[in-house]
Formats: C-alpha cells, sequence, structure tokens
C-alpha cells in the first residue's frame, strides 16, 4: 500500500482471510488440514482470500520452496482471490509501524538473549516455551525513534487482561503482562518479528477473519493489543474475529513433525497418491464421516465447523496405510 496507511475504514471491504504459510516448514496433513479448513469457512461464507507468503522472521527460504508451498496448495484443490503475497519483498510498512510504535513511546531496543532473559526472570516458569520478559530489564526510558533496525525491540506491555471471542474455541481472556510480558517485534536481523508482522499484514490486507492452529492461541492477546497500540482496524483493533483449531498429534501425543515420519504432501505427490486421498482423510479428522477420496469441492460442500470434532486428531499408522492404498 503506498505509504503504507493502514486501512482505518474497513467498511467496504468484504469479510477477509488468508492463506499464511510460513515457506520454512513444509506443509504436511497437519497444517495441510487448518489451511483446508480455512479455505472452506472462507469458500462457504463468500470471504475473500488472500495468500500470503510468511517468509520473515525465520532463517533463509531456500529458493523454489515459496513456489512448491503454493503448488501444494493448489495441488489439494485449494484457490485465492489475491496474492501470492511474499512478506519479505516489501519491509516498509513494517519499519513505518515500528517508528509509530516508538512515536508513542510503546518500544525498546534490547540485546537481551533468551538465556540472558532467563537467568534474570526471578522464577522459572515451567512448561512454556516463552520465558516472561521481567519488568525490571526495561530500560528507564522508552525509545523516541526506532533509530536501529540491527537491534532487536520490544513492545512494551502494559497489565490488563484482553478478551476476545473465539468462534472454535469460545470466550478467551489473558493478560500478556502476566504471561509474556513484553514482547519481541523487531529481531536483530534487521526483519519484523511473526507478532508484528501478522498485525501490520493483517490490517494492510483487510484481514478480519483469522483462521489458524491452536498453537497460536497464546499469540493473539499480543496480536490484539499491537492492533490497539497503531490503531488499526475497526473498533479500536478488536474487529477480527478469531478461530483457533486443533492440532494433529501423533500417537505420543505431540505435535506431528518429522519424528511421526513424512507426512509431507510433496512427499506423498512424489509417490502417485492422488490429493483425494489426502483430501479424503483430511475429511474424516474433521468429522465427515468414514474416509473415502474426496475432492477440495467434495469436502467444501460437507464441511461444517460446529460439527469438527473439539479433541486434536491423531495421526496413526493405520492412516498412514490408508492414504499409501496398502
Ligand atoms: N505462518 C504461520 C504458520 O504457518 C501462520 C501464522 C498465522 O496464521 O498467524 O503457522
Amino acid at each position: 500500500m503506498p505509504g503504507g496507511t493502514p486501512p482505518n475504514s474497513l467498511t467496504a471491504l468484504p469479510q477477509t482471510t488468508r492463506l499464511a504459510p510460513s515457506p520454512t516448514g513444509a506443509l504436511h496433513l497437519g497444517n495441510a488440514r487448518t489451511f483446508l479448513i480455512n479455505w472452506a469457512m472462507a469458500r462457504k461464507a463468500g470471504w475473500r482470500i488472500v495468500l500470503r507468503i510468511e517468509d520473515l522472521d525465520s532463517p533463509r527460504v531456500k529458493p523454489g520452496v515459496i513456489e512448491q508451498t503454493i503448488e501444494t496448495l493448489a495441488w489439494l484443490g485449494m484457490d485465492w482471490d489475491e496474492g501470492p503475497i511474499v512478506q519479505s519483498d516489501d519491509l516498509s510498512p513494517f519499519i513505518e509501524a515500528m517508528e509509530q510504535l516508538a512515536a508513542m513511546g510503546r518500544v525498546f531496543a534490547c540485546d537481551l538473549t533468551r538465556s540472558e532473559i532467563e537467568a534474570a526472570a526471578s522464577a522459572p516458569q515451567q512448561g512454556v516455551h516463552e520465558t516472561r520478559f521481567p519488568e525490571h530489564l526495561r530500560p528507564a526510558e522508552m525509545a523516541k525513534r526506532f533509530d536501529d533496525r540491527e537491534r532487536g525491540w520490544r513492545f512494551l506491555v502494559q497489565p490488563g487482561i484482553v478478551e476476545f471471542e473465539d468462534a472454535f474455541l469460545g470466550p478467551q481472556r489473558v493478560d500478556p503482562a502476566q504471561t509474556v510480558g513484553d514482547f519481541v517485534v523487531w529481531t536483530k536481523r534487521g526483519q519484523p518479528a511473526y507478532q508484528l508482522a501478522v498485525v501490520v499484514d493483517d490490517a494492510r490486507q483487510g484481514v478480519n477473519e483469522v483462521v489458524r492452529g491452536d498453537d497460536l492461541l497464546d499469540s493473539t492477546g499480543r496480536q490484539i493489543l499491537l492492533r490497539r497500540a497503531l490503531g488499526l482496524g475497526r473498533a479500536g483493533g478488536d474487529d477480527v474475529r478469531y478461530t483457533h483449531l486443533p492440532m494433529v498429534v501423533g500417537e505420543d501425543g505431540r505435535r506431528l513433525a518429522k519424528r511421526h515420519g513424512d507426512t509431507r504432501i510433496t512427499h506423498y505427490r512424489e509417490q502417485g497418491v492422488e490429493p483425494e486421498r489426502i483430501v479424503g482423510l483430511l475429511g474424516e479428522w474433521c468429522g465427515l464421516g468414514p474416509r473415502e477420496p474426496m475432492s477440495a469441492g467434495e469436502f467444501l460442500r460437507r464441511f461444517d465447523l460446529h460439527t469438527m470434532p473439539r479433541s486434536q486428531v491423531v495421526f496413526r499408522p493405520g492412516d498412514e496405510r490408508w492414504i499409501q492404498k496398502s
């Protein structure tokens, strides 16, 4: 968007969602299911779909991987109305957002490493993957300008409960000051961190329906705080509807990953598996009845968020055999 002006009046825009794959992690049965549900919800309800490639805040993406991700979504039968928009193509909207936050005294540069923060935190937190940033590590004064892109920057989080209604999980309440504290918005690699990139891009692209895995549920409070601070969207930044979906896990209860075998969609495709077989399995996982080969169009016709199983889906060896038709 020229000048990076955030769209503050979305009134004229239709409901809009995004498919936002990160090309660092290949599409596998778990995230393919989330994308297929997102796509089906959008096409059923007539939402506009933006395809956004989230290639920031991660190590360099290997050449060809972005194209392969896009091709795989299309091969499974998904389509979109706008994009692909590749986040790394233009960093200026994120820089402008940082300048805006700095002018409001809401960010500070911080080069502390994770282990330094952990060492300074008074009580170690068990079972959480993110260490809460303790207040005493804040500088006495906030920066007035975003003047060094090669440093890490954090957003100043004031205490307070953030509430939102998740379309699948129901009412949610979180106090980001208690869970994570001041969080990273800019990395020392000279790029926006995930939280900032998502918020700025969702607003620029008019996204008001966010559908994603529930591993990102705890990011939502932070994203709402950033939307509010930046004055993005309608209703003071609270105009996005969130739908967080249960993850696919292995028999060990851990999120589907390499350790559970090669469930990458490209791997199945190379072995001659038809997309209908994959979509058929995903359909059963979404409560569409016993597995049978199914096109994305058929999945869309039958999918209903209200009858989708509420628990995590477990990927079992029998699922792999069914995909491979053996
Ligand atoms: N790029 C993220 C992923 O692939 C999704 C981020 C989001 O939906 O906010 O998991």
